[in-house]
């Protein structure tokens, strides 16, 4: 009898490694391919969806969620209460949709699911990060500036090589991938040349 609940403990604990190995082996698979990103896209009605908010710009302006107006700041840039938390200093902008986002994107509306969108004209990149997060990179075109916009539920980019996108182009739905305290994206800017992070707030009109 004490054998047999033996063997069945074995058994379940064996499942269980399993399942662990399989989802962390699924998780290297999570940036998607070119069909998969276009059928996300006409899933959710998105291929011809561009935010009007973000101007064309081959360096970072506006906010991921459209302007000023569409965002709400939960943790600021070099935040003194992230710092006192987490013991590092915060390399970006933590932000979520205000009422105003949610009122009126043109991709919220037609999705029902939170549109980010990219900031600026360049070369966009589907990514994931040691901790699981997905995450958007975004050369831009002026060559200086990187955006990254991290913990996404999906990324809207084909996974592998560097994909063209234009200011306002969807390229993820907020999510809480990585290490995360809840949906929100975290926004960040970067010099390329020196790896130094700006106040992405500089940016956000
Ligand atoms: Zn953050």
């Amino acid at each position: 009898m004490l054998r047999r609940i033996y063997l069945e403990v074995f058994k379940w604990l064996l499942l269980s490694i399993f399942f662990v190995l399989l989802s962390i082996c699924g998780i290297s698979d999570i940036p998607l391919s070119d069909n998969e990103v276009y059928a996300y896209l006409e899933q959710y009605g998105l291929e011809n969806i561009n935010n009007p908010k973000i101007v064309s710009n081959d360096y970072p302006w506006g906010s991921p969620f459209g302007d000023k107006s569409d965002q709400i700041i939960t943790a600021g840039f070099h935040d003194e209460q992230y710092y006192n938390t987490y013991g590092r200093w915060h390399s970006g902008i933590d932000i979520i949709p205000s009422n105003n986002y949610y009122n009126t994107d043109p991709g919220y509306l037609k999705s029902g699911e939170v549109i980010i969108y990219a900031t600026c004209n360049g070369k966009a990149k589907a990514l994931l990060d040691q901790a699981g997060a997905l995450y958007i990179y975004i050369l831009c075109n002026d060559k200086v500036h990187a955006a990254l916009y991290v913990h996404n539920k999906v990324n809207l980019i084909p996974k592998g090589e560097y994909y063209t996108v234009r200011s306002g182009t969807p390229i993820a739905i907020m999510g809480e991938s990585g290490k995360a305290y809840g949906e929100h994206v975290h926004y960040a800017i970067k010099n390329v040349k020196t790896g130094q992070f700006y106040n992405p707030q500089l940016y956000i009109f």
